[in-house]
């Protein structure tokens, strides 16, 4: 019963790699229709189901108009790679910090492929920007991309930032697409 079949990929990563604990804080963004927001409420007990583990806190923005869910609280009608968003994302987090920042947005594609796998990268390195405001020191951040000329930089840049920077291919994610995540953690917060 979930939304959409991509919830598959993120309980396959997160089986193996435990990044969605009771009580974490988890930013979704690009999270329409809300399949991996209904992964994280799980995971992290947001809507308090497990009333012997600690409640955690979901908040997920969108362009899109993101259907309600309990134990999320969504910015539909928002641009992840506007600061503006980051500030809003911010007031909704506990001391204003997310233990985890999830990314499986993809913009529209148009068609030409290296055009396509550039802008995704972009929206890739404004999720940097978007820790260096709202990720906890050692916290994690998973981001979809699609594979191509630019991901090793997007690995550089990221590796800069994160103490571990893993690629990830999930069984769930179409074996001839150009599809991957990069699983940054240990994140080394720059001093203000
Ligand atoms: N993870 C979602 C789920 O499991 O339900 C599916 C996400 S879907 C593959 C990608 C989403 O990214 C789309 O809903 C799209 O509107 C969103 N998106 C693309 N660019 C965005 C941006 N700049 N800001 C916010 N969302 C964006």
């Amino acid at each position: 019963n979930y939304r959409c079949r991509s919830a598959f990929k993120l309980l396959e990563i997160d089986d193996k790699f435990h990044i969605l604990r009771p009580g974490y804080s988890v930013v979704d963004c690009g999270a329409a229709p809300g399949a991996w927001s209904q992964v994280a409420v799980q995971r992290v007990n947001s809507a308090g189901t497990k009333q012997n583990s600690p409640r955690g806190t979901v908040v997920g923005a969108d362009l899109l108009h993101i259907p309600p869910l309990d134990g999320a609280h969504f910015l539909s009608s928002h641009d992840v790679t506007d600061p503006a968003t980051g500030a809003k994302l911010q007031e909704l987090l506990p001391g204003g910090q997310a233990h985890v920042l999830l990314s499986d947005m993809a913009p529209n594609a148009c068609g030409f492929r290296e055009m396509d796998q550039e802008r995704l990268i972009t929206m890739c390195l404004s999720l940097i920007d978007l820790a260096d405001r709202i990720l906890q020191p050692q916290g994690s951040l998973l981001c979809k991309l699609w594979d191509g000329r630019l991901t090793h930089h997007l690995q550089e840049k990221l590796s800069s930032a994160f103490g571990s920077v893993r690629p990830l291919k999930p069984n769930a994610s179409r074996k001839d697409s150009a599809e991957m995540f990069f699983l940054a953690q240990m994140y080394r917060k720059p001093v203000r």
